[in-house]
């Protein structure tokens, strides 16, 4: 067969033949958007000629710090299909962490939403690779900024060719884009994505067993473009044609169900904190959500109750997914087996609420120190993934070998399969804390708290949360005859300049001593029994 190159490029080119009137709605600052396919191509040609024009070559990253609107999805077509790099970045990380990926990475130009500016601004002395800012604003003037140079998208976009060829000379194997997981403790490390990762992956995405997308569909991605790619959405809905609302800054759930409604969004996709918000949100409201076909949800587990009261209430099939930055993310579905409709409502519902059966194209096996762990729904061990989107290594990073050993990644999450082949996340082995979708390492807090001249030892657990699924509380135990001398509020302030707000604990609990594990440990599962119920009464 013939070994046609699996390329970003010919998947946008297929848009611009086939489906150039199909639409993409955005929001941005300066209010909501609709532009045809058409023109969003010739505004992807266009940027990708305004880069070269600012230097831009093959192999080169470029950042971007940004919503999810129309600009960022041209940078996620243009930066590729020029051959260069996309690095889409967290803008949720600490400062320090932005400065350490945008310096890792080695950035040469920075695409940066306007009301995301002063962060950027924060780390600018920092940073050592970066050539030119470039700024996604409405208007026609710069904004005030320190950065330098610093220019207007649309400026550039206007100065630049818009027949621009994309380049021929890629191979599928080169990368398209960079992620970097904070789903670790320490620096965050790079994920690197190439062309054929990501088109085999969008496929998948297409499959209807899968993510189920097609031409039909109204697809609105509140997972922000810039964690582990919107889940690949934006490439596989633009290369399928499908109608794309694309949120914008500062989304509420009032935003959300308002845009559900007015666009008639068949398909979303988010962690389950926005749907805890989106559902609070349908309560007070009167929204009609009759367009919702589908609502995917992972990053996080999905409870059990809120599975129900989409499908029951308020109709809208619920689908339960698994994935990491590492699986660019796609890995696992929750969806029946035709045969499984006959099971009890309370059944169907409970296997609903598991992670669900691995997607077509990856392998995965559940291993535990007596080797493959057997497949009865019992047996726990460590969850294993490998296939054609799934990450080799990190980029540059000498803890690459840790995650991925065999030929095999090694997830750190620890599941059961049943005997159909479903998984349930039982536990993680990573010390983190998942809150409204992102990580706080457990540790990096207990590491600052215990360097407090007053803490003995520090433990932070995750306690579940209505709102953000997750969030830490300090476990903190005094030094002998300091106890009177350290009070919460001291902690808090110790902490506040150390890390991003919502880093913080919720709270401060003083203990007498921290549960250990045979090996000195710290035994958190007992420590979080232990506080949950202590802040619950309090
Ligand atoms: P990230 O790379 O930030 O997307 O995080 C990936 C991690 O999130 C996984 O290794 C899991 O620990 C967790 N995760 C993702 N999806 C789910 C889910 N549906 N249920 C429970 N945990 C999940």
């Amino acid at each position: 067969m013939m070994n046609t190159q699996l390329t970003l490029a010919s998947m946008i080119e297929h848009t611009e033949r086939y489906l150039p009137k199909k639409e993409v709605v955005s929001r941005t600052l300066a209010g909501t958007r609709t532009f045809t396919y058409q023109e969003i191509v010739r505004r992807t040609r266009a940027l990708a000629s305004a880069l070269e024009n600012l230097g831009v070559e093959k192999g080169d990253r470029i950042g971007t710090f940004a919503w999810n609107h129309h600009r960022h999805l041209e940078a996620y077509f243009a930066v590729p299909s020029m051959g260069a790099v996309l690095h889409t970045i967290n803008i949720r990380l600490s400062e320090e962490h932005i400065a350490y990926i945008i310096n890792h990475a080695e950035d040469k130009v920075l695409l940066i939403d306007e009301d995301l500016l002063p962060l950027i601004e924060k780390v600018k002395d920092q940073l050592k690779t970066v050539e030119a800012f470039v700024v996604m604003t409405d208007e026609d003037r710069l904004p005030e900024s320190t950065l330098e140079p610093l220019y207007s998208y649309e400026t550039l976009l206007e100065k630049a060719d818009e027949t621009y060829q994309f380049a021929s000379d890629i191979d599928e194997n080169d990368p398209a884009g960079i992620c970097y997981t904070s789903g670790t403790t320490g620096k965050p490390k790079g994920v690197v994505y190439s062309h054929r990762g990501i088109y085999l992956h969008s496929m998948a995405m297409g499959l209807a067993d899968a993510g189920g997308l097609s031409e039909s569909d109204v697809v609105m991605s509140v997972v922000p473009m810039f964690h582990a790619n919107a889940w690949g959405l934006p490439f596989a809905a633009t290369w399928f044609g499908s109608t794309q609302v694309l949120p914008g800054p500062n989304m509420t759930p009032k935003i959300l169900a308002e845009m559900i409604e007015e666009q008639k969004v068949t398909m979303t996709a988010g962690v389950p904190t926005i749907w805890l918000g989106l559902l609070k949100e349908l309560e007070q409201g009167r929204y009609n959500t009759s367009s919702l076909r589908r609502v995917l949800c992972g990053g996080a587990a999905a409870p059990k109750g809120m599975i129900k009261t989409f499908e029951t209430k308020y109709g809208i099939p619920f689908i339960h997914a698994y994935g990491m930055t590492e699986t660019t993310p796609l890995v696992t579905l929750s969806r029946l087996k035709s045969y499984q409709s006959d099971l009890s409502e309370e059944d169907r519902l409970e296997l609903r609420s598991k992670q669900g059966m691995v997607v077509p194209g990856l392998e995965v096996k559940v291993v535990n120190e007596n080797g493959e762990a057997k497949a009865d729904g019992d047996d726990m061990g460590e969850l294993l993934i490998r296939g054609p989107w799934i990450a080799d290594s990190y980029y540059n990073d000498d803890r690459s070998d840790e995650a991925f050993r065999d030929g095999w990644l090694h997830t750190g999450d620890v599941v059961t399969m049943d005997e159909e082949g479903t998984i349930k996340i039982v536990d993680r082995t990573k010390d983190l804390i998942k809150s409204g979708g992102e990580w706080i390492s457990s540790v990096d807090l207990e590491n600052a708290l215990m360097a407090h001249e007053s803490v003995f030892e520090a433990a932070v657990v995750a306690i579940p949360h209505p709102k953000w699924q997750e969030r830490p509380i300090a476990c903190i135990v005094r030094k002998e005859g300091e106890e009177h001398n350290v009070s919460k509020q001291d902690i808090m302030d110790f902490l506040t300049p150390q890390f991003a707000k919502w880093w913080l604990p919720d709270e401060v609990v003083f203990i007498a001593e921290i549960p250990k594990t045979s090996v000195g440990k710290f035994l958190k599962t007992a420590l979080r029994d232990q506080v949950k119920s202590q802040v619950m009464q309090e």
